[in-house]
């Protein structure tokens, strides 16, 4: 269990302009519940006041945050700053769309203390962006990565997706140069999944969108890694890049690494103690639940010795800082396997841990069954 490093705090803000076909969050296009999510979220709040350490990073994702007003936004960031301790230097990132960016908005999140932007680009090419159902343009994104820099945020992440429909090899390299005329401290870069129960996921079983084959998924993958680390960025989980070391997501490392979080809001995941909730998927439920005085878990997970030491082979397998060696300790063959996967260039080992080679990041979610008891 790691328990030493600060927890971190995610809130689901659950709302959106429209939904896109591909996204299986959960988000509602109404905006008629916000006062009472924000309300229901201070209870929340209340109920887990001194269950967690002071947390270094706060992560508002959705959703669309950026749809809020200010006086949303800022009595959201109020409600946190009542109810919890926070260090000194926390992240505090948002997640924002393109199209939300006005001249303002940038000075404004971060007049309520907002350090970094996470902005949901996903192409630079207007005919993908159409096929994607985005309310933005091209044009769009880049004048909202001009008017976040020109505000003065100096921890900027950029969202990319590759595998759209009909989208080309040498397409997907020009959205990543796009995207590096911006500098961005960090970026995203996903392959499109198509997930049962999406429009794209429907058309995907009517036949009417193909899915990236493997060998094509794979070419993606190599030609990203390889691209984005000429360009000087550290791949450091298989879908995650950062131009320095500093500038890696504090708030997602910690998912990846078994640190503590909270997630307040509908939907929410968090983790503590090796026991895992999550909350109800439904802003009126997740109200009512509050409402009534009850908490909005719809489920909870204890994690055996077992299932933690193969989550955490799990997620350590995906990031470039790799595995604990001693996680391995009285596994069945566990030298000779690490062996192997060291002659095949999957893994290196070093400094008492296994790190995955871009190789390895290929079967990343392979691995860790070949240690499995
Ligand atoms: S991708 Fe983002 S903007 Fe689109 S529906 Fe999902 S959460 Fe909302």
């Amino acid at each position: 269990m790691n328990n030493t490093e600060s927890p971190g705090l995610y809130i689901h803000v659950p709302f959106c302009g429209t939904k896109c076909p591909y996204c299986n969050f959960y988000s509602i296009t109404s905006f008629s519940l916000v006062a009472d999510w924000l309300d229901s979220l201070r209870k929340e709040a209340i109920i887990y006041k001194d269950r967690f350490a002071a947390f270094d990073s706060i992560y508002i994702g959705g959703g669309t945050p950026t749809l809020l007003a200010e006086h949303e936004l800022a009595a959201l960031i109020d409600t946190l700053f009542r109810y919890f301790t926070f260090s000194p230097d926390t992240e505090i990132t948002i997640e924002a769309n393109p199209d939300d960016i006005t001249l303002e908005k940038p000075t404004l999140l971060r007049k309520i203390g907002v350090n970094r932007i996470s902005l949901g680009v996903q192409s630079f090419n207007d005919k993908e962006l159409q096929s994607l159902r985005r309310r933005h343009s091209a044009a769009q994104a880049e004048r909202a990565l001009e008017r976040i820099r020109a505000s003065g945020f100096t921890n900027i992440g950029v969202d990319l997706m590759y595998g759209l429909p009909g989208q080309t090899q040498a397409g997907w390299v020009q959205t990543m140069k796009r995207a590096l005329d911006f500098k961005p401290e960090h970026l995203s870069c996903y392959q499109m999944t198509l997930e049962n129960g999406t429009p794209f996921g429907k058309m995907s079983t009517d036949g009417r969108i193909k899915p990236l084959g493997e060998e094509e998924g794979r070419s993606f993958f190599l030609i990203t890694s390889g691209f984005l680390e000429e360009q000087g960025y550290i791949h450091y989980e298989i879908s995650n890049f950062a131009r320095e070391q500093k500038y890696k997501s504090r708030h997602n490392s910690k998912y990846w690494q078994h640190v503590p979080y909270l997630g307040l809001g509908p939907a929410a995941h968090s983790f503590l103690e090796g026991v895992r909730w999550w909350n109800l998927d439904s802003v009126e439920s997740y109200c009512r639940a509050l409402d009534q005085g009850g908490v909005p878990v719809a489920g909870t997970e204890t994690l055996s010795q077992e299932q933690h030491l193969l989550e955490s082979l799990y997620l350590g397998f995906r990031t470039s800082h790799g595995i604990d060696l001693k996680l391995l300790n009285n596994r069945p063959r566990s030298d000779t396997i690490l062996s192997e996967l060291q002659e095949s260039g999957l893994i290196q080992v070093h400094g008492g841990r296994a790190m995955p080679t871009r190789d390895g990041f290929l079967v990343a979610d392979g691995l860790p069954l070949l240690f499995a008891g």
